[in-house]
Parts: structure tokens; C-alpha cells; sequence
């Protein structure tokens, strides 16, 4: 059955199908039953028993839990919490989906858990503006412009793994300390876009609260040229927009960028497709995500930039692995990791 906020969200579908043609999901399948209208109607189909668990599982499994849907939704339906929440109940899971994440970043940061051990870097300045640092960059144990700058208390998982991966036990857990912190705090900043979407929507967060949430550009900064010794000086640099990036922040990107001297900033085209690698949704439909790539990889290519930035360390692995099918070697790095190495403050 369908508990009442789901159904009272799914009620407000007027069917126009605006989320159809965005959705990565039906480019690749061309398969309504993929798309939020399609779930949404199957998900009716549930609540009034015309179809069982096993008719619905299959397709809410499939869905990348993108976002696109629910950004293109003219009536407001939440789309990506239902389909991810339902997904959840449906196909829970007792491997986290931190151990998954684990063992993708091994290949690339076999020190993994050598820094589990180590303490995570803690800046000693005692604020309530705080740094929402996310899973990898602790991982990586990286040091960042922000650890630099800002307090950071050490917040749970954004808990959108855990909630994808259908561990609804961590979800609750890491949702009720990140909340915690985050109604004591005046500010919080997050260099992750995606971890920035996945507290945004919790549902327990007033409108005041989640207007304290932040993003790394938003802050007062003097960046305004590269460090002298930057490999990056007169190249050109683009940005990949991951799914769970606002439009707002996204502009705010592209002003920042196209503000630094000395590198010549460019627009990708499809600003909106997906990288393909949506967590570990790679893990388990790594045809569908392999078909996603490539469109994003001949993209990449074809823009001819030098450098490709995002905000988002799992769309970082993603474009990787792009650059990889499309033989197209370029470096591709963190915004955040720009800003600390290559930025002159
Ligand atoms: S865009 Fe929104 S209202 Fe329109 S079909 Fe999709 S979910 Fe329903
Ligand atoms: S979240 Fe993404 S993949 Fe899932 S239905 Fe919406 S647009 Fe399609």
C-alpha cells in the first residue's frame, strides 16, 4: 500500500508528460513504463490492486533517481522521493550501498581504508557556519578550500545511498543527526551538489531551514585569476551539470567560472544529459548506464575543452570512465579540487 503523503503527491500528476521526454531512462529504453508518468499510473494501478509488487519493483528499480522529472513537473510532484522511497520498501537491502561505494573508489584511491582510521580533518574555528563534507571527500581523506575556511562537525551521509540502496534503517539514522545539525547551525556550505539536493529534501526541513543550505560559490571569494604556476592558463575549461543541480546554481557556476582570467570558460551542449554513473546504478544496469555515458562522452568531445569540471564526486568517476569510451584523455576534476590547487586567493 501506498502511505498518505505518496499518494497525496501522485495525485497532483496531470499526465502532460513534460517529465517523458527528459527522462535518460526512456532515451535509452523508449519505454513509458521507465518514465515518472509511467511509474506514477503504475504506482496507481498498485494502490487499487491491479498489479502486484513484482509488476512494480522491476521498473522502480530501473529509474536513476535523476531528479530530472520532478525539476520539469509543472504540478510539483516530489517525484524522486516517491520512486525512491517506494524502490526502498520494494527491493530493500542489507548491503549498504557505502560498501559498494567502497569498492568502486578502490581501483582509484586504494588507501581507503588506511584513512578510515586516520581522523577526518577538523578545522579548530568554532562556528555555526558549517562545512557539509560528503562520504568521498572524507574517504579520499582530501583536504579542502573549505576545511580551510569553515567548521565542519562531521554530518552523517546525505543518506540518499542509503535510501537508493533500500536501507532504510541508516537513511532515518544519518537524516536524524544531518537534521540535527543543521537546525543548530546558521549556515551550512556543501562543495556536493548532489549531497546539497538529498537534504533538500528532506521532508522534516522548514523553508528556513533549508534556505541555510548553501553552495561553495555562493560564498564571499576573491577568486578572480589562476595561480601563476597553474597548468590550466589559456585552456578551456567546461562544466558537466550533475542531475541534482539547480538551475540557480548552476548560472551562479558558470558566472564564477567565466569570471577567472586566463581561462576561457564554455558551455557543454545537452547541459542537462546525465553522466550515466548515478551511484551505484552502474553496479546493477551497466548497459543502460554505458549507453547514457556515451551520449555524455561524445559531448565532452566534441566541446574540444581541456578541462572538465564538476560538483559532484560520483558524476566525477562517471566522466571518467567517459573520457575513457570516447578516447578522449582530458583531466577531469572537482570544482572544489580546482578551487583549493589551481585558484589564487
Ligand atoms: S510532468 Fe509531472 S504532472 Fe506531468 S506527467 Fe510528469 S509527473 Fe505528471
Ligand atoms: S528520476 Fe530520472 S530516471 Fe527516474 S523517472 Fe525521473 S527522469 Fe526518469
Amino acid at each position: 500500500m501506498l502511505d498518505k503523503d505518496i499518494k497525496k503527491n501522485i495525485s497532483k500528476c496531470a499526465r502532460c508528460a513534460l517529465c517523458v521526454q527528459n527522462c535518460p531512462i526512456y532515451e535509452i529504453k523508449k519505454d513509458e513504463n521507465n518514465t515518472a508518468r509511467g511509474l506514477i499510473c503504475k504506482l496507481l494501478g498498485y494502490e487499487k490492486k491491479h498489479l502486484s509488487d513484482n509488476e512494480i519493483k522491476k521498473d522502480l528499480k530501473i529509474c536513476l533517481n535523476c531528479s530530472k522529472c520532478e525539476t520539469n513537473c509543472p504540478s510539483g510532484v516530489k517525484t524522486t522521493s516517491i520512486f525512491a522511497y517506494k524502490n526502498a520498501i520494494l527491493n530493500p537491502s542489507k548491503i549498504s550501498q557505502r560498501i559498494l561505494l567502497a569498492t568502486k573508489l578502490l581501483p582509484i584511491k586504494f588507501l581507503y581504508f588506511i584513512n578510515l582510521f586516520k581522523k577526518t580533518p577538523k578545522n579548530s574555528l568554532n562556528s555555526n557556519v558549517l562545512y557539509f563534507k560528503g562520504c568521498i571527500a572524507k574517504a579520499q581523506h582530501k583536504k579542502t578550500y573549505l576545511d580551510e575556511i569553515l567548521y565542519n562537525p562531521n554530518f552523517s551521509c546525505c543518506a540518499l545511498p542509503y535510501l537508493t540502496c533500500g536501507d532504510l534503517k541508516n537513511y532515518n539514522k544519518a537524516k536524524k543527526r544531518n537534521i540535527e545539525l543543521i537546525k543548530k547551525a546558521s549556515m551550512v556550505v556543501f562543495d556536493c551538489v548532489s549531497c546539497k539536493s538529498a537534504i533538500e529534501n528532506y521532508s522534516e526541513l522548514t523553508q528556513e531551514d533549508k534556505s541555510k543550505l548553501v553552495f561553495i560559490t555562493d560564498l564571499e571569494n576573491n577568486f578572480k585569476s589562476l595561480k601563476p604556476n597553474s597548468k590550466y592558463k589559456n585552456k578551456t575549461v567546461t562544466f558537466h551539470k550533475p542531475c541534482h543541480m539547480s538551475k540557480n546554481d548552476f548560472q551562479k557556476i558558470e558566472k564564477f567560472l567565466s569570471s577567472i582570467d586566463n581561462i576561457k570558460y564554455i558551455s557543454l551542449e545537452n547541459i542537462d544529459s546525465c553522466c550515466g554513473f548515478g551511484g551505484s546504478y552502474f553496479i546493477y544496469h551497466p548497459i543502460i548506464a554505458t549507453k547514457i555515458a556515451l551520449k555524455k562522452a561524445f559531448t565532452i568531445k566534441k566541446s574540444n575543452a581541456d578541462l572538465i569540471l564538476t560538483a559532484c564526486p560520483s558524476c566525477t568517476m562517471g566522466l571518467r570512465f567517459n573520457q575513457l569510451i570516447s578516447f578522449n584523455y582530458k583531466k577531469t576534476l572537482e570544482l572544489r579540487d580546482f578551487i583549493h590547487n589551481e585558484l589564487a586567493k
